[in-house]
């Protein structure tokens, strides 16, 4: 009997024993290692009383532990909770009891009201304990994860992911994208977003590739991997690879080794994706969210010079639909939602029917997101639904004027929200946050875009700003913005 995706590291130990895994600073775990304190974790997480359909939460940053407990979860045939190291304590407190965790275990200070609270040093003595290689089994529809969303637009939703949804996620992925089995991939995006556990981690340890795992993202460590491991493989938000592309480091740096960058879960300005280009390297973006596990639509490597800016096609395995709000199909050109049907798609919120039923619409997820589709199906996304706003009766989409900037060599980076505005009913306010050094002035921002951009979408308000309200997966939240006030 199949125990899902906790099968994967036995699978894996039996057919590629002495291949690398992880590496983690100058740490590097084989297939075999790894499925060996995988199953002494199991023992130790059976002894101190985890049963199957329990929920165990883990607090920390990227680190081979997430890994290993988050294996070792599903062999016990309970549910993995990834927690985001950047909420605070109440937010954390909130997720614990919304999950209704019965174990937690974190690699920081936290102080939880929940049943077994382990350290990530009390780990270690655990893994002296004798194997136990029973797993449970696991069908299609049985939760592997519930997952946050990044809490760009309001409180993280915990998705519900199967282990049906994980795999169909890999398999769409795969089709997508010749993930080799002497992969390297770089994961630096934070392990308990969707992005870097499912498009990374995951179809490397399915395809027997080797994961380098950051502690977390800095521009010179990554260098430093890439040179260092021979990267092949990354996934980054467009606030990492602008971060490579501005560094010092940039024109030095020896790339040779990499054969994709994979990119999306934020808008991907042009600009940004033609700077890659010109390196020679394949830099493919696709779209998706936590709750589609993630992949829904992607670009892949042959089509990316001549569709750059789109995030591709519907995914393999997948239904998408572009829509008006009356879910009829958009027509050519006009800005319509998202809609996406498959077996990666999550079956609903844990333990928020309310949640739930507003997502779906006839067995469709609802997106929240507007993307245009060209003449050859390909989807270029706009913005979100909430973020748009109306000026003078014209829809603005933000993401658009953000791009325009990120052509500004003084703008680091920017964000637009819309306002209130007595006479055109909303107008853009524009956060902009300097590149080191450079000066900045609200009218250079503003003249910059006059000709770049129809008048109408120039932000009327213009902040000059040291930094932007960020989740922790680097994506600016913008209600924090839209709701200072004007000075
Ligand atoms: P929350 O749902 O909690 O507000 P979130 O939507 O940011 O947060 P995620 O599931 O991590 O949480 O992100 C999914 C969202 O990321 C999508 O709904 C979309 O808005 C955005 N996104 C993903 N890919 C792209 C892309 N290629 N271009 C633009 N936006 C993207
Ligand atoms: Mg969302």
């Amino acid at each position: 009997r199949d125990a899902g995706l906790g099968s994967w590291p036995a699978r894996r130990a039996a057919m590629s024993p002495g291949r690398t895994a992880m590496v983690f600073a100058d740490r590097r775990t084989t297939y075999a290692e790894l499925y060996e304190r995988i199953t002494r974790l199991v023992a130790a997480l059976r002894a101190a009383g985890i049963r199957p359909g329990d929920r165990v939460a883990y607090l920390g940053p990227n680190h081979p532990s997430f890994v290993e407990t988050m294996f070792a979860t599903w062999r016990i045939g309970a549910v993995f909770v990834p927690l985001n190291v950047r909420l605070t304590e109440p937010e954390l407190t909130y997720q614990l009891r919304h999950s209704g965790a019965t174990a937690l275990i974190s690699a920081v200070p936290i102080d939880a009201d929940v049943p077994l609270h382990l350290r990530l040093d009390d780990l270690d003595p655990l893994l002296a304990a004798d194997p136990d290689h029973h797993a449970e089994p696991a069908g299609p529809d049985t939760a592997a994860l519930i997952l946050y969303t990044s809490g760009t637009t309001g409180h993280p939703k915990g998705a519900v992911l199967t282990h049906g949804n994980l795999v169909w996620n890999c398999y769409n992925l795969l089709v997508s994208v010749d993930v080799a089995g002497d992969e390297v991939t770089l994961v630096s995006a934070p392990l308990f977003h969707v992005a870097a556990l499912n498009q990374c981690l995951l179809p490397t340890i399915l395809k027997g590739g080797t994961s380098v795992i950051m502690p977390g993202w800095d521009v010179d460590g990554c260098f430093d991997a890439i040179a260092r491991h021979r990267i092949t493989w990354m996934f980054g938000v467009t606030q990492m690879f602008a971060g490579l592309s501005r560094s010092p480091r940039w024109a030095s740096a020896d790339l040779s080794s990499v054969r994709t960058l994979m990119t999306g879960g934020a808008p991907v300005p042009e600009a940004l994706i033609r700077i890659f280009q010109e390196r020679g390297l394949v830099f493919c973006q696709g779209y998706g969210m936590t709750e589609t596990s993630p992949g829904a639509t992607f670009l892949e490597a042959g089509e990316s010079r001549d569709h750059i800016g789109s995030a591709g096609l519907p995914v393999f395995f997948a239904d998408v639909r572009v829509t008006r709000p009356d879910l009829t199909p958009a027509g050519p050109g006009e800005p319509g939602e998202i809609l996406v049907r498959g077996p990666n798609v999550t079956p609903g919120y844990w333990n928020d029917p309310a949640a739930t039923a507003a997502a779906f619409t006839d067995g469709w997820l609802r997106s929240g997101d507007l993307a245009v589709v060209d003449g050859s199906g390909h989807l270029r996304i706009v913005d979100r639904t909430k973020d748009m706003y109306i000026s003078g009766g014209e829809n603005v989409y933000p993401a658009e004027v953000e791009a325009a900037l990120f052509d500004h060599p003084a703008i680091a980076e920017a964000a637009i929200v819309g306002v209130p505005d007595d006479r055109w009913g909303e107008v853009g306010r524009a956060f902009v946050v300097p590149t080191r050094g450079m000066p900045l002035t609200p009218t250079d921002v503003r003249e910059f875009l006059t000709g770049r951009v129809a008048a109408y979408k120039i932000p009327a308000h213009v902040d000059i700003v040291d930094d932007l309200p960020r989740t922790g997966s680097g994506k600016v939240r913008k209600g924090p913005l839209r709701a200072r006030p004007l000075p």
